[in-house]
């Protein structure tokens, strides 16, 4: 098991600036599981940071190197969440948590880099190799712990095996037209209203149906680039609002009442990811503004509860956030259960990459829905990863890669790997010859 530091500098151009995170520098703690195997195949997985949170989540990954060492191919090939549940039950590393935070984001990294080995050991894409996958064996791969009160074993297996209903026809839907999706590239707080309406008009060009904006920094900045998004993308285009955490919950009303006369698809992350009650609150208060959240929700837990209190309208699943493929399936049931339609978060650094599979496996074979759910798109970072994603007509065309699409590019981490990459080492030279 290897684990690399890689970071880029996003924060020089503002990209993926927002109310809370003006100078995020894109990052990954990133594994890669190799195997003595004859062919070679190894896991790749990744934890997505900004910044200096990558010292941290590196050496947490490093914490669990003991509990994949040594493990046997047919072992996780056969049972994927084998790892899981061993990470998840550590009782001096759960005290950390439980579930929750840095270490189940390196539970994560190494499970999905587990799912990317397995997936590519089957020569298969894994949204199709979890299309494909036995209903029961598929239950097995979910822990139901503090679950059973909203979504059964059973109910999950009779959720499986009605989307096994006409998951062939889907599954030929997707591989020619893809999975809708929607940009953000347009949106980031720190762009001006110049290139913010030349990105908008460009994204409509592209064939994108909804566009987002970050908001919540200055009520009248918010009101001049929603007035200029509009005017930009027209009446019959959905313009989705996102907060990052900014507010509190009566203020949050205020806010997105005064944003109401642009008519906002969804307002994302309106509060604290925590405030299950608070979220409920002000969906109450805003509809038909849809409320959004989930990118930084911890566990299926918390996700079960947003659920049970009504606190959401678009449950938004994070393939890096969670531990790993096995918690998002968890999280994938509970709503396909409750009828709410999933939105992926992506962006960042490859979560474009790994949450199309997730969103693909649901519309084949489980929700078998693309209706009212689109999945996030930020259009940079890609080159660096073996298997980017591909965009036609505002559309995630399906991967036919084997495996998770996590993998980065050798010259990548040789470049971007911190403090030693090439891009580093040249940036620390630059800034020491200006100081002298
Ligand atoms: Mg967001």
């Amino acid at each position: 098991m290897d684990t690399h530091d890689v970071r880029f500098p996003t924060s020089r151009e503002l990209d993926g600036s927002d109310a809370m995170n003006p100078d995020p520098d894109y990052s990954a703690a990133y594994v890669v599981l190799r195997t003595d195997a004859p062919d070679k195949v190894c896991g790749h997985g990744f934890a997505f940071t900004i910044g200096r949170g990558n010292d941290v989540q590196v050496a947490a990954i490093d914490a669990l190197r003991s509990y994949v060492l040594g493990r046997t191919l047919d072992e996780l090939c056969a049972d994927p969440g084998s790892v899981s549940r061993d990470l998840v039950g550590d009782s001096q590393l759960r005290w950390l948590g439980p579930e929750k935070g840095v270490l189940h984001m390196a539970i994560g990294a190494v499970v999905n880099a587990v799912w990317d080995l397995v997936a590519s050991r089957q020569g298969k894409p894994l949204w199709k190799l979890l299309a494909d996958a036995e209903p029961e064996w598929l239950v097995r791969q979910v822990d139901f712990r503090y679950l059973t009160d909203a979504l059964t074993p059973s109910e999950a297996l009779d959720l499986l095996w009605a989307g096994k209903r006409g998951a062939a026809e889907r599954e030929s839907a997707l591989r020619q037209h893809g999975y809708p999706a929607y940009t953000t590239s347009p949106g980031w707080l720190g762009y001006g209203d110049e290139k913010l309406s030349r990105l908008a008009k460009e994204a409509v060009a592209d064939g994108f149906t909804q566009i987002k904006l970050k908001v919540g920094a200055d009520l009248q900045d918010d009101l001049r680039r929603c007035r200029a998004a509009r005017a930009a993308v027209g009446p019959g285009v959905r313009v989705a609002l996102d907060a990052n955490q900014r507010w509190d919950v009566d203020q949050a009303v205020q806010w997105i009442r005064a944003l109401s006369e642009f008519g906002p698809y969804w307002i994302e992350e309106p509060t604290s990811p925590d405030d299950i009650l608070g979220h409920a609150a002000i969906r109450r208060a805003v509809a038909p503004v849809r409320v959004a959240t989930g990118e930084h929700v911890q566990n299926r837990i918390v996700f079960k509860q947003l659920l049970q209190a009504g606190a959401l309208d678009i449950l938004q699943i994070d393939a890096a956030r969670v531990g790993g493929v096995n918690e998002n399936l968890a999280i994938l049931l509970l709503a396909a259960k409750f009828g709410v339609p999933v939105c992926p978060h992506a962006g960042g650094v490859g979560l474009c990459e790994l949450v199309q599979h997730l969103s693909m496996f649901d519309y084949v074979a489980l929700s078998g829905s693309t209706e009212d759910r689109v999945i996030e798109f930020v259009d940079h970072l890609h080159a660096h990863f073996r298997a980017p994603v591909r965009i036609r007509d505002g559309r995630y065309a399906a991967p036919t890669e084997a495996g998770f699409s996590a993998e980065m590019h050798p010259a990548s981490l040789a470049e971007f790997s911190y403090p030693d990459g090439t891009y580093w080492r040249a940036d620390r030279a630059t800034r020491q010859e200006a100081t002298q």
